[in-house]
């Protein structure tokens, strides 16, 4: 387990379609300027495998199969954020699923409900495991 998850860490993506679309910067200063800490970052790109491994738990799912080709189409970035309160804060950021509300990172960038720009972890327990999922402990930082 990683150090101090409890409450204070989540994992993001940054997803195809933002890279593609240039709006890596935008999103990135919009986290940090929300006070957001970068504690683990990385360009990586997942292969089908991975990518269905990430998104297990929606596997059935009319969007599953458009949604693991959507997440292969390009890399994504990585990143765990640190923040007090950090899964609930960092999903309020980013706008929920369907109809993100005004001035969130979905509504400012998504195209799509599919290519929506960022993934933001649900749950304390999942900031865990999809953390582990792109990093190891070596490669997250204790400032
Ligand atoms: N998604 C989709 N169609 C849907 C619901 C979700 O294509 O009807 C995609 C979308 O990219 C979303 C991801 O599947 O971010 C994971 O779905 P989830 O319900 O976990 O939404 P999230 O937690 O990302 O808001
Ligand atoms: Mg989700």
């Amino acid at each position: 387990m990683l150090r101090c998850m409890a409450n204070n860490r989540t994992l993001t993506m940054i997803k195809p379609d933002a890279i593609a679309q240039g709006n890596v910067g935008p999103i990135i200063k919009k986290i940090t300027n929300s006070g957001f800490k970068i504690v683990a970052l990385k360009l990586t790109q997942l292969s089908p495998e991975r990518a269905a491994e990430f998104y297990a738990v929606h596997k059935g799912k009319k969007f599953y199969e458009e949604l693991v080709t959507f997440m292969i189409s390009g890399p994504v970035i990585a990143a765990v954020l640190e923040k007090k309160n950090a899964v609930d804060d960092f999903r309020a950021l980013i706008g929920t699923t369907v109809d993100a509300a005004q001035g969130t990172i979905r509504n400012l960038y998504a195209s799509s409900v599919t290519k929506n720009a960022i993934h933001g972890s649900d749950s304390n327990e999942n900031a865990v495991i999809e953390s582990e999922f792109y990093f190891n402990k070596d490669e997250i930082i204790d400032y």
